[in-house]
């Protein structure tokens, strides 16, 4: 199991993380928005090619937002999951039975990926079975 400084360490790492795509989720909405806006000096109307340039980045957007979004979802989860002290315990060995020693997700990895629910080896096979 993890200490609590660890789980301190992990709160702040996922807190800093959120803010972060918080940000990013806030700055892309608002770009998003304003996509659209002509504040060009042409008074000549919006040519159709470039229109459709400009749909083409509001759908990128809003791709990455949702992206994000689920991002943050993962996050606010393993917030959760560190106040209900099952943080860093692979969600999918929990559901295969197996104790929670035995179902530890390496430091390394939750350092790399502090959202991350699943042990590599289930990730694999979690992987494997969606291709
Ligand atoms: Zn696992």
């Amino acid at each position: 199991m993890l200490k609590k400084s660890e789980l301190d360490l992990f709160k702040t790492l996922l807190t800093e993380l959120r803010a972060r795509i918080q940000g990013d989720v806030d700055q892309m909405t608002d770009e998003a928005l304003e996509i659209g806006h002509d504040e060009g000096e042409s008074k000549s109307p919006t040519h159709l090619a470039e229109l459709g340039t400009q749909n083409y980045e509001r759908d990128f957007s809003l791709k990455f937002i949702e992206n994000e979004q689920e991002v943050l979802d993962e996050i606010g989860e393993a917030l959760h999951r560190i106040s209900e002290k099952t943080y860093g315990i692979c969600i999918q060995c929990t559901e295969e039975g197996k104790p929670a020693s035995k179902s530890m997700i390496p430091k390394t990895r939750l350092k790399a990926i502090p959202y991350v629910r699943n042990c590599v080896s289930c990730e694999q096979k979690r992987e494997e079975f969606s291709v």
